[in-house]
């Protein structure tokens, strides 16, 4: 399972990097997830992000 971002939809409120500072960070006003393949700890951090998310710009697949 991978988490990404789509940044064309991120407006940059930083939720999921706060919510989840393990999976996903801000650069430069748009967040960027984790890259590659994520850890089992990472996974429940990675839907709590995905679902806090106003804009749904965070896909886990
Ligand atoms: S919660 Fe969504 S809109 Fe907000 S920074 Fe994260 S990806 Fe971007």
């Amino acid at each position: 399972m991978k988490a990404k971002v789509d940044p064309e939809k991120c407006i940059g409120c930083g939720l999921c990097a706060q919510v989840s500072p393990e999976v996903y960070h801000m650069e430069a006003e748009v967040a960027v997830a984790a890259p590659g393949e994520l850890m089992e700890d990472q996974l429940e951090p990675a839907k709590e992000g995905a679902e806090q998310c106003p804009v749904d710009a965070i896909t886990i697949s």
